[in-house]
């Protein structure tokens, strides 16, 4: 098989591999780079051979982003996906569409949107979902044949991880891959047996294990931290991706308030993970490997924040727990917008729940210590950081140790280790070359053609 890396740099970015095998000719995934502007924010997709198909492993815009542009340049081109994927890859690229709108008219970025809402229907009919763990083979014109299994992958709703089997050869790409339970999907259920090529996400390849941090103590810890800020007079605020971290926190704080784990509050949240939540409630009614039930809003008594703008630095009227996106506190979002009401009163708490690139608000936010100064740009507003700032971990991505436990078992004679920043990537190089010595090991460079 020839490989060839589409993303613009060795980084978490614009997902997009191109595959050649046979007579087939495929992408995986087709994302967009969540720190490029622009054009540059795409794969490089301007010479891409007739397409098969595209296997889209999950619905995260470095993954899904730029498949509008790929379906422009080669019409009818079929996506497979997962079922629960095929369910709301439409409404997070929608989502994509305003968000590039809105950033044309603030930033001047001319380029925005890189793709229409016009667009989105050909990606909708485009959608071809897969049954999981079950194996279908795909003919191309040539009459040339493929198999195609898709496996859950945990990370977020609708994440899959596919094995690919060309004349006894087996390639197996993770995706990004979470081995372990979350509340709203279970963990990942990858193939057991080798296989020939592993293609292997490393997000967390600089990142070791926290000595006795588990999604079950980080639970607790956050609730603790809530309960505390709550009973002596202050507010929450999680920001929280809006797309499968919003789900899982309002799904923990239900279970929370079914055992009484929780002091009772209000509890607000903003218009897209709300939106969301519907779709998840589909996904799991419709296409399994979800749990989650919109019904968790009503037994929260979930409020929409309140439209009325209460200037930067005073506290809000009504106490409780904001359960607000972005994740990443990025500007003129509602969770930015509330920080700069909570920041600089000691008694309210800001949870971060997921990562935080950092060049973003929360991640200075996260690099400063109390009593520093923090700014709010667009609101012309400097706060004193008095409120207390946490971190949690309930991270999406395997641990780089089970990411080596599944290379090993695997067995392969070659890796290629895509989806991680280059400090990531040299850990698997080096680990890999000590664990698996006898497999060849791929860090490739961007738009050059491997032979695996
Ligand atoms: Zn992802
Ligand atoms: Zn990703």
């Amino acid at each position: 098989m020839r490989l060839t890396d589409l993303n613009s740099a060795q980084d978490i970015g614009a997902n997009c591999l191109l595959g050649e095998i046979g007579s087939f000719n495929f992408l995986v995934d087709a994302g967009m780079h969540p720190k490029r502007i622009g054009n540059d924010a795409l794969p490089r997709l301007n010479h891409l051979p007739p397409l098969d198909f595209v296997l889209l492993t999950h619905c995260h815009l470095d993954h899904i982003g730029g498949l509008p542009v790929v379906l422009r340049k080669q019409p009818g081109v079929e996506i497979l996906c997962s079922p629960a994927s095929a369910i709301i890859a439409k409404r997070i690229l929608r989502n994509s569409v305003s968000v590039m709108t809105r950033q044309r008219d603030e930033a001047g970025i001319k380029a925005y949107p890189l793709f229409t809402y016009g667009e989105l229907d050909p990606v909708e009919r485009a959608l071809h979902p897969l049954p999981l763990l079950s194996t279908r083979t795909v003919r191309n014109a040539d009459g040339d044949e493929i198999n195609i299994t898709l496996y859950p992958a945990g990370h977020v709703a609708g994440a899959v991880g596919c094995l690919f089997e060309y004349k006894h050869r087996k390639i197996f790409f993770t995706g990004d891959v979470l081995f372990k339970d979350q509340q709203t999907v279970p963990a990942a259920q990858f193939p057991s047996g080798p296989v020939d090529t592993l293609v292997t996400e490393t997000t967390h390849g600089a990142t070791p294990v926290q000595d006795g941090v588990t999604r079950a103590g980080e639970t607790e810890r956050l609730l603790e931290t809530i309960n505390h800020t709550i009973t002596h007079g202050g507010s929450v605020l999680i920001p929280t991706f809006a797309f499968g971290r919003m789900q899982e926190i309002l799904t923990i704080l239900n279970e929370a308030r079914r055992r009484n784990a929780i002091t009772t509050c209000p509890i607000f949240c903003s218009g897209l993970g709300v939106d969301l939540a519907d779709y998840l409630d589909m996904m799991s009614r419709k296409a399994g490997f979800v749990n989650f039930r919109r019904q968790v809003l009503q037994e929260l008594k979930v409020q929409p924040l309140s439209q009325r703008f209460v200037a930067p630095g005073h506290d809000l009227p009504e106490k409780g727990i904001y359960v607000l996106s972005s994740g990443m506190l990025v500007e003129n979002t509602p969770a930015w917008r509330i920080a700069a009401n909570l920041l600089e009163h000691a008694r309210n708490t800001i949870c971060f729940v997921g990562y935080c690139d950092p060049d973003t608000p929360g991640g200075r936010l996260l690099a400063r210590k109390r009593g520093d100064t923090f700014l709010f740009q667009g609101l012309d507003y400097i706060a004193t950081i008095k409120a207390h700032i946490e971190r949690f971990y309930f991270s999406g991505h395997a641990t780089r140790d089970e990411l080596m436990d599944f290379a090993r078992q695997c067995d392969p004679r070659a890796i290629v280790i895509t989806h991680g920043d280059p400090d990531a990537r040299a850990w698997f190089e080096e680990e890999l070359a000590i664990e698996l010595p006898h497999a060849k090991v791929t860090n490739p460079d961007p738009g050059k053609a491997y032979q695996i």
